[in-house]
């Protein structure tokens, strides 16, 4: 094998497969220098890892979309607040309820709530919507997704029966951040977030976009560095969709390649760790999931939302709003799922526990040194022009657009304070 794949990161690559941490060099290394050859011997190296701890079960999460209205204007999103033309809703709980009782008769035995950063998705909303679904379905885990919150609060939805919660890091060094986001909006604080979901005692899920704008092959390298430190229970990464009502609508896609390649590499770290074959590569690639279960994934997350709001929930263009009934989604993904060489199980699909005199990065806390926080000066709220960094996924210099990023006087701060 090692003929085939013989190239400057062929030893990274070994490294990595016999269960060795690699550094932010060597990770860097490996993220520049992909082949097909490379990505097909790590890839196949994956499968057999995760096959190893899961074996041959493919893990269904109900995506429910609960609400989209978000106070925050992440210049990627196709939700964020300044884009007038998108038609706010959110859920009453008894519509996230019905969503699930037809999630549950499919087969469906994990329920994601997703939604935008919105204030009217109160604790004692959020504590009521959790703790009736869980009454209502007691085998079922519940994760929620709905940004940025105090200590308390994830205390609270913690308590209140929550399981895990999704919360990507969108990328780990400081000043990408930035680029990505308006201020109030820092890597700081969504890892102090991170650390207290980690506290509160969730399953935690970080993760990032693949070809974000101005993304470099340090940038990943970083992501990946964070990723094999923090050991999140669980990792969505996608590649970056374009939206056309968003500051970033003319930068090109992310991709699937690379995304696939990425997976690889964070299931070798971290075997146990839950991979979703996002929905962001179907939007590219009609067999993007195929692939990245190919690569490693291990888990699909199907839209259970009311189909009359599919389409007001669009993250990016192409984001499919097909508004299939849970059987149909669920026998399609069963039937895809043995192609696939997998089953599509009725299971929680909990994370495996670490294995015995496994790694003691186990749960490990952020520690500065796996976060890119460079020193940079805080930039102005617009994103700043991305100079002379290639982008990884297409080779082209990435420019952003400067349009007008309105300051927000209404946002809040990042995991405010306890009152
Ligand atoms: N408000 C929640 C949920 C955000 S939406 C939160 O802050 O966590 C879930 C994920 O979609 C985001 O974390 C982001 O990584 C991804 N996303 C948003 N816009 C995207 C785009 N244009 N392309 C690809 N992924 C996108």
């Amino acid at each position: 094998m090692g003929q085939a794949v013989a190239g400057p990161a062929w030893p990274i690559a070994e490294k990595l497969r016999q269960g060795s941490a690699l550094s932010a060099a060597e990770l860097e290394h490996l993220v520049r220098h992909r082949t097909p050859e490379l990505a097909e011997y790590l890839a196949e190296a994956a499968r057999a890892a995760c096959e190893a701890v899961y074996g041959d079960a493919l893990f269904a999460r109900g995506l429910i979309e609960i609400s989209n209205f978000c106070r925050n204007d992440c210049y990627y999103c196709g939700i964020r607040r300044g884009n007038r033309s998108v038609a706010r809703y959110r859920l009453a709980p008894e519509e996230v309820l019905a969503c699930a009782d037809e999630g549950w008769r499919a087969g469906f035995r994990t329920f994601v709530l997703q939604g935008g950063e919105d204030a009217a998705l109160t604790d004692a909303w959020l504590c009521a919507v959790v703790g009736a679904l869980k009454a209502a379905h007691p085998d079922c885990a519940v994760t929620l997704s709905v940004g940025e919150r105090s200590p308390a609060s994830y205390r609270r939805l913690r308590a209140a029966g929550a399981d895990r919660y999704l919360l990507r890091h969108e990328t780990a060094t400081a000043s990408h951040y930035r680029q990505l986001h308006p201020r109030p909006l820092t890597l700081e604080a969504r890892m102090a977030c991170l650390q207290a979901l980690r506290e509160a005692g969730f399953a935690v899920g970080a993760g990032f976009m693949v070809g974000s704008p101005g993304q470099t092959a340090a940038h990943l390298a970083a992501d990946l560095a964070f990723v094999q430190q923090f050991r999140p229970e669980m990792c969505g990464i996608g590649p970056f969709v374009p939206h056309h009502a968003t500051p970033f609508a003319a930068q090109p896609a992310g991709s699937v390649e690379l995304t696939c390649y990425l997976l690889s590499i964070i299931r070798l770290m971290n075997p146990a760790v839950l991979l979703p074959a996002t929905t962001a590569l179907e939007a590219l690639d009609p067999e993007g999931r195929a692939r990245a279960v190919r690569a490693g994934a291990n888990v699909v997350m199907p839209n259970l939302s009311p189909p009359a709001v599919q389409g007001s929930y669009q993250l990016y263009d192409n984001k499919p709003a097909g508004g299939e009934a849970a059987q149909q989604l669920w026998d399609a993904l069963a039937l895809k799922a043995r192609g696939w060489g997998k089953r599509l199980v009725e299971d929680r699909g909990d994370p495996a526990p670490a294995p015995a005199g496994g790694s003691s990065l186990v749960g490990a806390p952020v520690s500065a040194d796996a976060l890119a926080l460079d020193a940079a000066p805080v930039p102005a709220d617009a994103p700043a022009p991305v100079g002379g960094s290639a982008s990884v996924s297409t080779g082209a210099t990435a420019s952003i657009a400067t349009s007008a990023a309105p300051s927000s006087p209404d946002s809040i701060s990042p995991c405010p304070k306890e009152a």
